[in-house]
């Protein structure tokens, strides 16, 4: 056999899994297992991702901790304990950190180390990776576990380098404490990362002015410690729990109303709402079958949220401000808080409207909006999202086949078979990429089911000799027209603005990018594709040794 040159300037392995958070640590534990030699390379000082970026004050997931979490090892969901229903960010790190050492994972993650590129060598069917540190690696199989919301997206502001006072991302968030007792503060967005910031600010700072653009709707979170009864019930339940959540329709275990909201009464629509308040968080989108479906129904959802705005801003201006109007509830991401609307009952706390007078220019001690009124601050609060799900690959911008970059293959928005593979990028393989239902589940379920499927496939490749796989171009094209025609049955075809369709990002082709199929139908479909041959894609036996 002929035998493959090897640079010494090259570090080889079989697989490179690039991020080390929920997904790159999954990705690690179980192509290791299957004795794939493997290294994770990770940007950040420490695994986590997500959780090790994002450290504002009250960072926490909304969906419960004990279904946001892995199902991989029954020892570690049964000896794990989560103190609070939806745990903080302090917690999910401790979390991810003690999986990276139970399994013994850190010694193929390395950390502070971004790639820069990545390119497939055609000869040799391998992708070859640089990084930030001068390295080069060499794998068979490129694991792009890099995020969907892993890239903050910080406005283009005039002004910006001349503030005197600190500002920061809540995405990009320093180690160190952020002092604001006492402090001048602004925060400008109200999305998910700021309505759990700005309740925990306003009780610290001097004054906290919110600059809201667009108000969206925040669910109180309902949060609270763990109940032992609970944590018993699920702790013997879990292989039970588990099933549910990979067959459900968002990959965990939040009970849905299988009933349309137009076949019950007022009074029985009303009363399902108020219990789904009560549940708190997203259990607001699982009240009617259709609350994404049939904009009546949704606007009885979106108005019941609205009085229990008024019911609760005593200032009737800021309470309507608050209340959003022309926007189907769901649509933008769900908020989930806790006293999100209560905190603008404050003396120190102050809404201001960037919707009719916007934001100008950041100067020197402050912002000032158009017509020239300014606001001083000591500290300013960037919580206006990310460059949601292409973000982080389109920065890597892989090279594929014919020297195709990526970011011209997705000129036009994503294009992605089964969102999990690329056609011109053979043996890419991108977890809870667009396509797929990401955002749009239990982020969790989605990262294993997916991992699930790479080592299946590479396990496939490996048994049949084969040395690429990659999706044909009629498959994807099928796929990405499968993706949107999904989204347009439902309210998020007419919903436009939002991060969603990559809306925030100056630009940014406006597309709708996950897949709302459900997660449970979209793992029978990715599994019978696997089980059927890998239809849909092209399979190519070794060229070279590897
Ligand atoms: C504040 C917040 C709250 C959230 N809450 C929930 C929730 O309750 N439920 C839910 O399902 N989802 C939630 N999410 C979504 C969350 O992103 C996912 O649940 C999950 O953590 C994603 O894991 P990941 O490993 O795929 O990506 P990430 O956690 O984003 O990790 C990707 C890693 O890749 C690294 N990386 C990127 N590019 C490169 C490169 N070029 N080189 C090297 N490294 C790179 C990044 O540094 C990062 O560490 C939340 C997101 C945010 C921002």
């Amino acid at each position: 056999m002929q035998e493959e040159f090897r640079d010494d300037a090259v570090q080889y392995f079989d697989a490179i899994v690039v991020g080390a958070g929920l997904a790159g640590i999954c990705a690690v534990y179980k192509l290791r297992e299957m004795g794939v030699s493997v290294r994770a390379l990770e940007a950040g000082g420490g695994v986590g991702g997500t959780w090790y970026h994002n450290r504002y004050p009250g960072a926490r997931c909304d969906i419960e901790s004990l279904d946001y979490s892995y199902s991989f090892s029954n020892e570690l969901q049964q000896e794990w304990h989560w103190s609070e229903r939806y745990a903080g960010q302090p917690e999910i790190l401790r979390y991810i950190n003690h999986v990276a050492d139970r399994f013994d994972l850190r010694k193929d993650i390395q950390l502070n180390t971004r790639v820069t590129q990545a390119r497939f060598d055609e000869t040799r069917e391998r992708w070859v990776f640089s990084t930030d540190t001068g390295e080069t690696f060499s794998a068979k199989y490129a694991v792009m576990a890099t995020g969907v919301l892993s890239v903050a997206q910080v406005p283009s502001m005039k002004g910006l380098e001349d503030f005197k006072g600190e500002w920061f991302h809540t995405g990009d968030w320093p180690r160190q404490e952020v002092q604001v007792q006492g402090k001048r503060v602004g925060v400008i967005g109200t999305g998910s990362s700021a309505t759990q910031l700005i309740p925990l600010v306003a009780k610290n700072a001097g004054h906290l002015y919110v600059f809201q653009r667009t108000p969206n709707y925040t669910m109180p979170a309902q949060n609270h410690s763990m109940k032992p009864e609970v944590e018993k019930e699920w702790k013997a339940n879990y292989p039970e729990r588990r099933k549910f959540a990979w067959a459900s329709g968002f990959g965990h275990n939040q009970v849905s109303n299988h009933l349309s909201g137009k076949e019950m009464s007022p009074d029985e629509r009303l009363a399902e709402l108020e219990n789904r308040w009560q549940l708190g968080g997203l259990y607001m989108m699982r009240a009617f079958k259709d609350i994404l479906i049939d904009p009546e129904v949704n606007e009885a959802a979106a108005e019941f949220v609205r009085d229990k705005i008024r019911s609760t801003v005593h200032d009737k201006a800021t309470a309507e401000a608050l209340a959003p109007r022309n926007l189907y509830i769901g649509t933008k991401r769900l908020c989930s808080g806790t006293n999100y609307y209560e905190t603008f009952n404050r003396e120190n706390v102050s809404l201001v409207n960037v919707q009719e007078k916007p934001i100008d220019c950041v100067t020197a001690h402050g912002l000032r909006l158009a017509g020239g009124k300014e606001y001083e601050l000591d500290i300013l609060i960037f919580a206006t999202g990310f460059d949601a799900m292409t973000g982080a690959m389109n920065k890597i911008n892989p090279v594929g086949r014919n020297g195709l970059p990526l970011r011209q293959a997705w000129a036009a928005g994503p294009r992605t078979y089964l969102g999990l593979c690329v056609a011109g990028f053979p043996n890419m393989f991108v977890i809870t990429g667009p396509g797929s239902p990401s955002v749009f589940s239990n982020m969790v379920t989605s990262i294993e089911q997916h991992v699930e499927w790479i080592a299946n496939c590479i396990s496939h490749m490996r048994s049949q000799g084969l040395s690429a796989i990659e999706p044909t171009a009629q498959a994807q094209d099928e796929w990405t027209d499968h993706v949107t025609d999904a989204a347009s049955k439902t309210l998020y075809a007419q919903s436009r603005n939002s991060w969603f369709h990559g809306a925030n990002i100056p630009g940014k082709p406006v597309v709708f990018m996950p897949y709302v199929g459900g997660v449970g139908n979209y793992y029978r479909k990715i599994t019978q594709v696997a089980e059927s041959g890998y239809v849909g894609f092209n399979l190519s036996t070794a060229r070279m040794p590897s």
